[in-house]
């Protein structure tokens, strides 16, 4: 790790896809940047939760060849994804995706951040305490065992939920309707094409042996998809974890929900291993360091985006990136339920909807900017996370 600067102009708290592209357009708008990321890596859920999609890059009219939504980093990192893992555009439903690898995307995220010279990464290290003085922030930052205080003119929350603003913010399980957790697993060494006949043999036999009583009811949403890697296979388990107790932002909750999804999906191993010939020769599946989170806290910021304004394809005077992915509610274990846009038309995203007035020199971005909780279905995946974040760098550098 670099050593951390004491002062700043802009600081971005949060590594995932909203920190990465905040971080970037901030140090290429000139402003001397810091960007902390607590795990070892960058990519949050797109590299340390196995997320292995990327959703809300493309316009959403399928009808049309794919045109990137969000231009400048979000078509920089789609563009370089394409070139290093042979993945391109594919209309999954009614819009497209693009597959991505989450090692290839923490590679990504290294090589071009360390391609920028006003910007600073620091992995290992965590936000512990910030407070706002007249005109600046001063951050403190943990780093091996050791406490650091830096000075940020301007700073971007960037964290997933909100962490910089607890009295500010939202709790958005106050009306106990979270977006479900999930665990995101790597079988390795899977013989032959994962087809669509493939995959609806293995389920038919995990349902039977659900029946029969040899595997968990938990695992009867569970879903394959082949990684852009040969021989290897993405199993993703949605999580009721408790259903109206679950709490993302309680480590115990957490880490209980994560152990009962593990020892559900090695079960399935097993199963699989013996039942079906693909599965044969595939060893303990690769663990991702960290449970999937689609929603915990977020900002109210000075305009709450609605699920309304994204049906409607709304757009706004003061908006900064693009939104084209549709509603995606998972409420429960058994699956999405999907609300396209009414036309195949992008929406705005206001700057409002990364800015709280009462709280100056802060922007926000990723999962935790101002939309309620159906409009948060739609802009929490990576596309729209990589937009929100290009848009909070650039306004944070610009108002330094
Ligand atoms: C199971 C699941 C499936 C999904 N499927 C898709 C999909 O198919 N396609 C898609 O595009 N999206 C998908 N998503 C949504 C998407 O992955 C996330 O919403 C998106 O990655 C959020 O990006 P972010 O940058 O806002 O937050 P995150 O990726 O969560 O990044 C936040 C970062 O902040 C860091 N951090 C937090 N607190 C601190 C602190 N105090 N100090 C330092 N660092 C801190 C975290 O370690 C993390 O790296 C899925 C999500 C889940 C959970």
């Amino acid at each position: 790790m670099n050593k951390l600067p004491t002062t700043v102009d802009v600081t971005v708290v949060g590594g995932g896809s909203a920190g990465l592209a905040a971080a970037l357009a901030s140090a290429r708008m000139g402003a001397q940047t810091l960007l902390i990321e607590r795990h070892d890596r960058l990519g949050g859920m797109g590299a340390v939760a196995n997320v292995h999609t990327f959703c809300g890059l493309f316009h959403p009219d399928v009808a049309s060849p794919p045109e990137w939504l969000n231009p400048g980093i979000p078509e920089e990192i789609g563009k370089l994804m394409m070139q290093r893992v042979g993945t391109k555009p594919e209309v999954m439903g009614s819009v497209y995706v693009l597959r991505q690898h989450p090692t290839t995307f923490s590679q990504i995220a290294a090589e071009l951040c360390a391609n920028e010279p006003l910007l600073t990464v620091a992995t290992n290290a965590q936000l512990t305490a910030n407070r706002f003085h007249s005109d600046h922030w001063t951050l403190e930052i943990k780093t091996a065992g050791s406490l650091s205080e830096v000075t940020s003119s301007a700073i971007v929350d960037t964290t997933g939920s909100a962490t910089l603003a607890p009295a500010a913010s939202i709790q958005s399980n106050a009306d106990i309707r979270l977006h479900r957790p999930a665990l995101i697993a790597e079988f390795h060494n899977v013989l032959g094409e994962l087809t669509d006949s493939a995959r609806l043999q293995i389920a038919g036999g995990i349902v039977r042996a659900i029946r029969s009583g040899q595997l968990p009811e938990m695992l009867l949403g569970v879903t394959f998809r082949a990684s852009p890697a040969p021989r290897e296979v993405f199993v993703t388990l949605d999580l009721e974890a408790g259903g109206m107790e679950w709490n993302p932002g309680a480590p115990t909750c957490v880490e209980n929900a994560f152990s009962s999804a593990k020892e559900a999906l090695l079960k399935l191993w097993q199963h699989l291993q013996v039942t079906e010939p693909a599965f044969s020769s595939c060893p303990e599946p690769i663990w991702p360091s960290d449970l999937g989170i689609r929603e915990s806290t977020r900002w109210i910021g000075d305009y709450v985006l609605t699920a309304n304004d994204l049906l409607q394809s709304r757009r706004f005077e003061d908006e900064v990136a693009l939104a084209g992915w549709p509603l995606e509610m998972r409420e429960t274990a058994r699956g999405p339920k999907i609300r396209y846009f009414t036309r195949p038309a992008p929406a705005g995203i206001p700057a409002r909807c990364l800015r709280a007035s009462a709280v100056p020199r802060l922007w926000f971005a990723g999962r935790c900017i101002s939309a309620d909780h159906e409009a948060l279905s739609s802009v929490r995946v990576m596309g729209t996370c990589l937009a929100t974040g290009q848009a909070a760098g650039i306004l944070a550098a610009q108002r330094r």
